[in-house]
């Protein structure tokens, strides 16, 4: 089969590893060809600027949280084929709450995530400063802690897996656009490029993030992602990074006013639900500055001994469906998307189901999260 993925994001350069590496034991798809066409490179859109915290911390729902368990699984699996990438952390995940509101919550998540069998513990504040001891926390607050959890630095790793593709033999095209979805009948046959080449394939997988509504639109066909330009919408967000801070911290940090983990070169990646809110696309760009200001501000005071400064500040936009779970599944003969929030943690994952899918196995797995859900 000659397989075609639109993106390298997290996403597509994780499918694309799949597809193109021999897997032990061999499975049907040993014969297929694999190509990927990016219009940048990988890791250039959103799982490059991404958060990227890798987690299944919600027991809301505990379909999509097995889901998501199984996610972190498929990490582990995956960053172990590599030895011990860079890219990959298991560091844990602390989290702590000074309101007694947000104490409340916090309690009843680790109850709830603990009843469910996940790694989730109330922990004091001696244990809290032996896992973070840079880390300036109230007296009175509450901590928790999830060992399991981790995060990524997506650029790197989306690179990290298309190059392992490509050395498999894959045929990773980057610069170029694919400006439509090509058509006979019902069924599509690949796409059109931005130099006007045809790539022809057996089967196109939309990977395209945040920018696959406008290219399954060309065929008529539409994802329901919450649209970034909306006045308040969800998508667009905000992320700085910092000049290198060795040792700052270990793992990813919740605190009420920030999160916080470590990025690439030592440096730290902080974001903060509440300065995402204000941040839509009509922002000017001295807003933006302040509010990377207000991040390092606020990073100040959870790490006292931090003389770092704000390296970047980019407003970035989340691939986010309309009822924030993933849109996975076929469109049209000859066409299957994978578009998702939570794309850093659920990748690898999503990488093993498609696969499985794609070769004639239907996965039990996707079912709810079809994008043809929305009637
Ligand atoms: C600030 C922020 C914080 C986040 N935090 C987390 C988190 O903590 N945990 C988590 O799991 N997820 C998080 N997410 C979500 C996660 O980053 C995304 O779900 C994930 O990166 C999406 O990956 P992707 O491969 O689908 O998209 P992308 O990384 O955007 O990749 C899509 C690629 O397709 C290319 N492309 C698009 N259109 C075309 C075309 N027509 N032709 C050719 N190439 C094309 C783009 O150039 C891009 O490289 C966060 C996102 C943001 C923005």
């Amino acid at each position: 089969m000659r397989i075609l993925v639109v993106g390298a994001g997290i996403i597509g350069a994780a499918l694309a590893d799949r597809l193109a590496r021999p897997v032990d034991g061999g499975r049907p798809g040993a014969g297929d060809t694999v190509t990927v066409v990016e219009e940048r490179w990988p890791g250039a859109g959103t799982s490059g600027t991404s958060y990227a915290w890798l987690n299944a911390n919600d027991p809301a729902d505990p379909v999509y949280h097995r889901f998501r368990t199984a996610a972190l699984r498929a990490w582990r699996d995956l960053a172990a084929g590599f030895g011990d990438p860079s890219w990959y952390r298991q560091a844990g995940n602390l989290v702590w709450a000074t309101a007694d509101e947000a104490k409340a919550r916090l309690s009843a998540r680790v109850d709830g995530l603990a009843g469910l069998g996940y790694a989730a513990h109330l922990i004091d504040r001696e244990e809290s400063r032996a896992l973070e001891p840079a880390l300036s926390a109230p007296r009175d607050a509450l901590f928790a802690h999830f060992p399991d959890e981790g995060h990524v630095h997506g650029g790197p790793a989306a690179q990290a897996l298309a190059l392992r593709a490509q050395q498999s033999g894959a045929d990773i095209v980057t610069g170029h656009r694919a400006v439509r979805l090509n058509l006979r009948g019902d069924r599509v046959t690949g796409v059109r490029l931005d130099d006007g080449r045809d790539l022809d394939a057996d089967l196109t997988i939309c990977a395209a993030g945040r920018h696959a509504p406008a290219l399954l639109a060309t065929a008529g066909i539409t994802l329901p992602l919450v649209d970034p330009a909306a006045p308040g919408s969800a998508a667009p967000c905000l992320v700085a990074t910092t000049t290198p801070a060795p040792g700052a911290l270990n793992g990813v940090v919740h605190a009420p006013e920030l999160s916080a983990r470590p990025a690439e070169n030592e440096a730290l990646v902080l974001e903060c639900d509440d300065i995402d809110a204000g941040v839509d696309e009509s922002v000017p760009a001295e807003q933006i500055r302040a509010a990377g200001d207000e991040l390092l501000a606020r990073a100040r005071t959870l790490l006292p001994a931090l003389t770092a400064r704000v390296a970047e500040v980019r407003r970035c936009v989340r691939p986010l469906p309309a009822d924030g779970y993933p849109l996975v599944g076929p469109q049209r003969p000859g066409l299957y998307t994978a578009v998702t929030h939570s794309g850093i943690t659920l990748g690898p994952r999503l990488a093993e189901l498609v696969d499985q899918e794609i070769h004639g196995r239907p996965a039990e797995a996707l079912a709810p999260y079809r994008p043809g859900r929305h009637g």
